[in-house]
C-alpha cells in the first residue's frame, strides 16, 4: 500500500492553496466542499476567487510565495502554472511536516487527491498511487454508474438513528447485527422509493423487535484459489460474518474479501504441518455460534468433497444452532477447467471417479480395479505423498502405462502450474519438478487434449488483459 487513504476533517481547519488559476479553481472547491478554511496565495486570480473572498468563503493574499505562508496551516496544496514555486511550495511544507500536494507532479506530493464518488454521506474514494490515472477514472465513472442514488439518504437515515439504537441495544456485536437486518429489510426499498417517512417508520418497528441473540454457522466452500470463482452467496456471507473459521486451502486474495474487522481464525489442515485437530475445530464451531456470533466456515473448494464439512455440521444438531451450507467449485471442476481438461467426453470418458489419496485409518486400499476400468477419468485430491504408490496400484490393476496423465499444482491460481505425462511417469513428474500441495492428480484418456485446450496462464493472460481493458 503505497498511501494510506484516510478521510480528513477539514472543516473550519486552515489549508492553503498556492496559485489561483484554472488548476488551483478544481482544488479550490474540492476543498471548500469539505469545510476548509481557504487562504490563497497568488499573483493573480481568476474571477470565482474574487466571488469567494466576498462570500468570506476565501481570505485572498496577493504575493509570491514566501515560506512564511505555510505558518499554521494543516495542509498546503501548490497549483501554480510555475514549476519553480510549486517545487519551493512543496519543500517549504514537507520541510514542517505539513502534508502537501502538488498538482500533476506525484513526486512532489506527500498526499493525493483520489478520484471520488459523492453520496454523501457516503464517499468512495479511489486511487492508482498516480500510476493510471485514466484507469482510476473510468473504474470510477463504472462505480458512479452502479451505485444507486439513494445511497446518500439511506446512510442519512440511518445516521439519524444511531445514537437511538445505541441507547437501545448495548454491545458492539449485537448493534452491528442488527443493522444487517436494517439493511436487509424493507427499510431499504421504501428510502429506494423516496417514501422516507415509511422508511423511518418501519426502522422504529425493526428497534422494538426482540433480537435474536443465537449465533449461525455459514459452511462455505471458497474454490480452489481463483476469487472470481467464489459464489455471490459465499461472498455475501463471507462479508457478514463475525467470525472467520478458515484452514490453508482458502487462497490468500479470498481472504482479503473477509469483513475486515471480522474476527480470522485459523485451524490449519495441512498434510505433516501443525493443524487444529478436528474436534477442537467442531467445538470451536459450537462455542462461538452459542455465543451468538455468525461463523463463517470457510473452506477450500466445496465443503461437501473431501472437506469433512458434514462432521462439522452434525455437532451443530444437537445445539439446534441455525446454519446454511454454500458450495463451491471443487477443485477437480476448477482445476480441471484451468488446465484445459475435460473431465468427461462422448469419444473419451464416460465417467469420472474423485478419490482420495489418503487411505483410510484402518488402512484399506480403495478398489483398485474398478478405478482402473477404461473410458474414465479419475480424479485424485490429496494424492502427493502417495503417488508412487497409486501410480503402482493402477498400473498393477490393469490401466495402461501410457494413459496421459496431468498433475496440477495451485489450480486457478495466478501460479498454476500444470505438468503432463504417462501413468508410469507419475510419481516422477511430481518428484522431477517438486510438485508441493495444494495439488491434484488427473488420469485418463481426457488429459490427450490437454494442449489443445489449455487456455490459462500466458496464452490466456494476454486475452484476459485485452478483455479486462475492454471491460472497463
Ligand atoms: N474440499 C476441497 C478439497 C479438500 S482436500 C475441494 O472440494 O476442492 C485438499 C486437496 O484438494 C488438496 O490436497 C488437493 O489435492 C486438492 N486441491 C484443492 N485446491 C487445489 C488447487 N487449487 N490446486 C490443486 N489441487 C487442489
Amino acid at each position: 500500500m503505497q498511501y494510506l487513504p484516510i478521510f480528513a476533517q477539514l472543516k473550519n481547519r486552515p489549508v492553503l492553496l498556492v496559485g489561483a488559476g484554472h488548476v488551483a479553481l478544481r482544488k479550490a472547491g474540492t476543498l471548500l466542499k469539505a469545510g476548509a478554511r481557504l487562504t490563497v496565495v497568488a499573483t493573480y486570480f481568476a474571477d470565482e476567487f474574487i466571488e469567494w473572498q466576498q462570500q468570506g468563503k476565501a481570505i485572498l493574499i496577493e504575493s509570491r510565495f514566501s515560506a512564511e505562508h505555510i505558518e499554521g496551516h494543516v495542509l498546503v496544496v501548490a497549483a501554480t502554472d510555475d514549476d519553480a514555486v510549486n517545487q519551493s511550495v512543496f519543500e517549504a511544507a514537507d520541510a514542517r511536516n505539513i502534508l502537501v500536494n502538488t498538482v500533476d507532479d506525484q513526486p512532489n506530493c506527500s498526499f493525493i487527491f483520489p478520484a471520488i464518488i459523492d453520496r454523501s454521506p457516503i464517499l468512495i474514494a479511489i486511487s492508482s498511487a498516480g500510476t493510471a490515472p485514466v484507469l482510476a477514472r473510468r473504474l470510477r465513472e463504472k462505480l458512479e454508474a452502479i451505485l444507486p442514488a439513494h445511497l446518500g439518504p439511506l446512510a442519512q437515515l440511518v445516521g439519524a438513528f444511531r445514537d437511538k439504537v445505541k441507547q437501545k441495544i448495548s454491545g458492539f456485536a449485537a448493534r452491528r447485527q442488527f443493522w444487517e437486518r436494517v439493511f436487509d429489510s424493507s427499510v431499504v426499498r421504501e428510502v429506494q422509493a423516496n417514501r422516507l417517512d415509511l422508511a423511518q417508520q418501519q426502522l422504529e418497528a425493526l428497534l422494538e423487535q426482540e433480537i435474536p441473540t443465537q449465533g449461525e454457522v455459514y459452511l462455505v466452500g471458497s474454490g480452489p484459489g481463483d476469487p472470481e470463482l467464489l459464489t455471490l452467496k459465499a461472498l455475501q456471507l463471507m462479508q457478514q460474518a463475525d467470525v472467520v473459521v478458515y484452514d490453508y486451502l482458502v487462497s490468500e486474495p479470498i481472504m482479503q474479501l473477509v469483513r475486515r474487522d471480522a474476527e480470522l481464525i485459523c485451524v490449519g489442515k495441512k498434510a505433516g504441518a501443525h493443524s487444529v485437530a478436528q474436534e477442537e475445530t467442531n467445538n470451536l464451531l459450537v462455542s462461538l455460534a452459542l455465543s451468538g456470533k455468525k461463523v463463517c466456515r470457510l473452506k477450500g473448494g466445496d465443503p461437501f468433497i473431501f472437506g469433512r464439512g458434514a462432521e462439522e455440521i452434525e455437532v451443530l444438531l444437537p445445539h439446534g444452532i441455525p446454519f446454511q451450507v454454500v458450495p463451491g467449485i471443487t477443485a477437480a471442476a476448477g482445476c480441471a477447467a484451468y488446465a484445459g481438461i475435460a473431465l468427461t467426453h462422448r469419444d473419451y470418458a464416460q465417467a469420472v471417479q474423485f478419490v482420495t489419496g489418503h487411505c483410510r485409518k484402518d488402512g484399506v486400499e480403495p478398489d483398485w480395479h474398478s478405478l482402473s476400468r477404461p473410458n474414465q477419468t479419475l480424479v485424485i485430491y490429496m494424492g502427493l505423498m502417495k503417488v508412487e504408490h497409486i501410480q503402482q496400484q493402477l498400473l498393477s490393476a490393469g490401466r495402461a502405462a501410457t494413459i496421459p496423465v496431468a498433475v496440477i499444482e495451485n489450480g486457478t491460481r495466478a501460479d498454476q502450474r500444470i505438468f503432463t505425462g504417462q501413468l508410469h511417469q507419475l510419481a516422477s513428474l511430481v518428484a522431477e519438478h517438486q510438485v508441493q500441495s495444494p495439488a491434484l492428480l488427473i488420469i485418463g484418456e481426457v488429459v490427450a487434449l490437454q494442449q489443445k485446450l489449455d487456455w490459462f496462464g500466458d496464452r490466456a493472460g494476454q486475452q484476459a488483459q485485452q478483455s479486462l481493458t475492454n471491460r472497463i
